[in-house]
């Protein structure tokens, strides 16, 4: 495998309708060579049908998809450099690991012998050859993904694309799972496009996560922009961890983090007043739900570190003013 292999991926005004609906509406986005990038956004919103045209598995109704230098719009799955992981992994249950891997060089009219010999190798890469005559049955969820992993690998592709890798796994393979992803990616150094709807996940992963909102990009950034400068209204409620308030026509987004609860009012321009209505012992952090005074805001949740909290509790049905620092208000477009 080439890691340096030109791997850049452009979407060009990319655009997908069925029928009367439009899927994916007209998007730009450049995912540098190399990079792990996540298509990140609730059900419906366009994640799935952007990859599935990168793949070549779905028709592109508009636009153009560059990978490297060259145009792969229209050009057959098989011929793009780009390969596919599913969400179940998609293993075929009557075959053993290594002919799973192997599959599609048997398509391309490969050898038998040259085939297995490059299946096998690649199971030896992903610490699984000593599996390799197992049935994915006999094998764990962390094991077929690492199949999974190597059967899309087999065709050298430039681009791998996931399609929800780790939802059919439990939450605490989930994390090793994605910890080994993360692993693989920087050890191939290809480019990654990995699809999720968890907010968590794009986090952890992500060089840079691509916020979708029907058909269309919300912001392009690192996690850590995301987090600190949502871009709009939708991106700071959809991350989570932030409060969107609305006062003298102006919008912000506070992190719930970087608010303090006061349990007698000041005089700060930068503060609500609010009535506790939950309190959640979360470990490290205690969250507390808070109604706010009308129309200022929907929703309020101010997150107090563990020893702040239990040095003066509040409890539920204390009135509180919500305060916080001018420079921790970020503006959002109106
Ligand atoms: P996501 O992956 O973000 O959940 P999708 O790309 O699957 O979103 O779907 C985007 C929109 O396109 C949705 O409104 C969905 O109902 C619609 N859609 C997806 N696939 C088809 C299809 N084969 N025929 C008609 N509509 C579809």
């Amino acid at each position: 495998m080439q890691p340096s292999r030109q791997s850049e991926l452009e979407l060009i005004k990319l655009t997908k309708r069925y029928g009367n609906t439009t899927a994916v509406d007209a998007i730009d986005l450049r995912i540098p060579s190399g990079s792990y990038c996540c298509l990140l956004g609730p059900s419906g919103c366009g994640k799935t049908s952007t990859l599935r045209m990168i793949a070549g598995h779905e028709d592109v109704s508009d636009g153009d998809i560059l990978l490297g230098s060259r145009n792969i719009t229209v050009l057959p799955a098989a011929a793009r450099g780009t390969a596919m992981m599913f969400q179940s992994y998609a293993l075929f249950p009557h075959l053993t690991a290594q002919e799973n891997v192997a599959f599609s060089l048997k398509m391309r009219g490969v050898p038998k012998a040259e085939r297995l010999k490059r299946a096998h190798d690649l199971l030896e890469r992903v610490a699984m050859g000593s599996y390799a005559q197992r049935k994915p049955a006999e094998l764990s969820g962390g094991q077929q993904q690492r199949v999974a992993l190597a059967r899309a690998l087999i065709t050298e592709p430039s681009v791998l694309l996931l399609d929800e890798p780790l939802s059919a796994l439990d939450p605490f393979l989930r994390i090793r799972m994605r910890a080994e992803l993360k692993r693989w990616q920087l050890e191939l150094g290809f480019t990654f496009v990995h699809v999720t709807h968890s907010q968590e996940e794009a986090m952890a992963l992500a060089d840079q996560v691509v916020v979708m909102n029907g058909g269309r990009i919300e912001q392009v950034a690192t996690p850590h922009e995301l987090f600190n400068a949502p871009a709009s209204e939708f991106v700071a409620r959809f991350m989570g961890g932030h409060n969107v308030v609305k006062r003298n026509d102006q919008t912000i987004a506070i992190r719930a983090d970087r608010m303090q609860l006061l349990r007698t009012p000041g005089q700060s321009s930068h503060a609500l007043n609010a009535t506790v209505r939950g309190i959640e012992y979360q470990g490290t952090y205690v969250l507390v739900s808070l109604d706010a005074e009308a129309n200022a805001s929907d929703d309020l949740s101010v997150m107090l570190q563990e020893a702040e909290f239990f040095n003066a509790p509040f409890e539920v049905g204390t009135s509180v003013q919500v305060a916080w620092s001018a420079t921790d208000a970020h503006q959002l477009p109106a």
